[in-house]
C-alpha cells in the first residue's frame, strides 16, 4: 500500500509545527518561523491567545454540545451581536466557509423560490473565484482544477470575468438569483473589486429584484480593515457568508441575511448537527471581545499602512522579482513577475517565514491581526533575506 492514512489531497511541504507561540509557529524541529500566513486568514488573534484560550476551556467545561434542536442562550447572543455589527437581520451558523456559501446559495434560491420565482436560481459569480471545495462552491467558481473528476457539476451558476460590468449585464437573464462575489478575491491573487464595481453589482440588483451575496470568508472579521470589507465599497449586501478568522483558530462559520434575503428560510429548510454548537460559539465570542471594536480596527490599519509603505520602498530594490503590493488592511498581496510557489518556498525553508502563494502570481501576505511593528521588521528582515538569497534556478523549479 502507498497511499498515506491523510488522503494525499495537499502537497504538504516538509515544515510540521506543533506549538504556536503569538506570531511564530514553531517545528517539530524546535526551529521558530514567522507566521505571516495565518492559517491562510484564520489565526487572526495568533496563537496562544489567553481570551481565545480561556473561553474554549470555559466553555468546554461548561457544556460543549447540544443539538439545535434546543433552544440556545449562546447562539442567540452571538447572532444579536453580529446582527448589530452589520446589515444583516439573522444569522445561520456553520463549521467552515463553504458551508456558510453553501447556506447563502441555499438563502438565495430560496428567497426566488419563497416569491414565486423558482425559475431564479442562477448565480452569477466571477473568473477565478474560490468559494470552497464542496461540490456546490467548486460549481460557483470558475477554476477548472478545481472541477476535474467531479463532474458533474451542479448547476446554477455562470462564471463572468471579475470586474467586467458590461459582461455582468449581458449576463442578466430570466435565471438570474443574483451575484456571489469576493470584495477582494483571496485565492485569485488579492485582488481588490474594482472601483464602484460592487456599487454597481447593487445597483443591477436592486433594478432587476436580485440579490447581492458576499463571500467574506476571507475578507471578514476585521481582515481587510473594516469588521467586513463591504464596508469600504459603498454597499450593503443581502446576504454575506462568513468564517476563517470568525473562529479565530476553532471551525466556525455564518451566513448573514436580511429578513427580507431569508424569507425561504424556514423551519425545516436548513440544518447542520454542530453549526453554532456552544463550544464554537464561546470561541467566537472571544473573537469578537477582542476585534469587532474601533481601537482593534484602528490598529489593523495601523499595521497595514506601516507595513504597505515598508514593502513598497522595499520591492523597488528587486525589480525583477516583485511587480507591485495590494490589498487592503492585513489582506495583502505582493505580486510577482514569477509564479510564487518557488519563492514561498525559499523563504519558509530558508528564512523560516510563512506566507501563503495564491493566484495571479502573487504572495499572500496575512498575519496575525495583533502583530506589532516589531513583526512587520522581522517580516522586513527575512523577506530582504530571502529575496537576495533567491537564485534564478529555484525561481525555475
Ligand atoms: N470562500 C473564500 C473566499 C475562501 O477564501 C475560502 C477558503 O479559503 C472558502 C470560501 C472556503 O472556506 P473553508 O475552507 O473553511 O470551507
Amino acid at each position: 500500500m502507498t497511499i498515506t492514512p491523510l488522503m494525499p489531497v495537499y502537497p504538504r511541504c516538509g515544515f510540521r509545527p506543533v506549538r504556536g507561540e503569538h506570531c511564530h509557529l514553531i517545528g517539530e524541529d524546535g526551529r521558530r518561523y514567522l507566521d505571516f500566513a495565518s492559517g491562510i486568514a484564520v489565526n487572526a488573534l495568533g496563537h496562544s491567545h489567553e481570551g481565545l484560550i480561556g473561553a474554549i476551556q470555559k466553555q468546554a467545561a461548561t457544556l460543549m454540545h447540544v443539538s439545535n434542536l434546543y433552544g440556545s442562550p449562546q447562539g442567540e447572543h452571538l447572532a444579536q451581536r453580529l446582527v448589530d455589527l452589520t446589515f444583516a437581520d439573522t444569522v445561520f451558523f456553520t463549521n467552515s466557509g463553504a458551508e456558510a456559501v453553501e447556506c447563502a446559495i441555499k438563502t438565495a434560491r430560496a428567497y426566488h423560490s419563497a416569491g414565486g420565482n423558482p425559475h431564479k436560481y442562477e448565480l452569477i459569480t466571477f473568473t477565478d473565484a474560490f468559494h470552497g471545495r464542496t461540490l456546490g462552491t467548486i460549481s460557483a467558481s470558475s477554476q477548472e482544477k478545481m472541477h476535474k473528476g467531479f463532474y458533474p457539476l451542479l448547476p446554477g451558476f455562470k462564471y463572468v470575468d471579475f470586474g467586467d460590468l458590461e459582461a455582468v449585464k449581458a449576463a442578466i437573464g430570466p435565471n438570474t438569483a443574483g451575484f456571489l462575489i469576493e470584495p477582494i478575491q483571496g485565492e485569485g491573487g488579492i485582488k481588490v473589486a474594482p472601483e464602484g464595481f460592487l456599487q454597481a453589482l447593487r445597483a443591477l440588483a436592486d433594478e432587476h429584484d436580485l440579490l447581492v451575496v458576499l463571500d467574506e470568508v476571507q475578507t471578514g472579521v476585521a481582515r481587510s480593515g473594516t469588521f467586513y470589507a463591504y464596508e469600504q465599497f459603498g454597499i450593503t449586501p443581502d446576504i454575506l457568508a462568513s468564517a476563517k478568522g470568525l473562529g479565530g483558530g476553532f471551525p466556525f462559520g455564518a451566513c448573514l441575511a436580511t429578513e427580507k434575503a431569508a424569507r425561504g428560510m424556514v423551519a425545516g429548510t436548513h440544518g447542520s448537527t454542530y453549526g453554532g454548537n456552544p463550544l464554537a460559539v464561546a470561541a467566537s465570542e472571544a473573537v469578537l471581545d477582542a476585534v469587532a471594536n474601533e481601537e482593534f480596527l484602528a490598529h489593523v490599519n495601523d499595521m497595514s499602512a506601516k507595513l504597505v509603505s515598508r514593502l513598497e520602498q522595499f520591492i523597488g530594490n528587486y525589480p525583477d522579482l516583485f511587480e507591485e503590493v495590494r490589498g487592503r488592511g492585513l489582506l495583502l498581496g505582493l505580486k510577482l513577475k514569477i509564479e510564487p510557489r518557488p519563492f514561498v518556498a525559499h523563504l519558509r525553508d530558508n528564512h523560516q517565514l510563512l506566507t501563503v502563494s495564491a493566484g495571479d502570481q502573487t504572495v499572500r501576505v496575512i498575519p496575525p491581526l495583533v502583530i506589532d511593528e516589531s513583526h512587520i521588521d522581522e517580516f522586513l528582515d527575512k523577506l530582504s533575506a530571502g529575496a537576495a538569497s533567491f537564485t534564478a534556478q529555484e525561481a525555475a523549479e
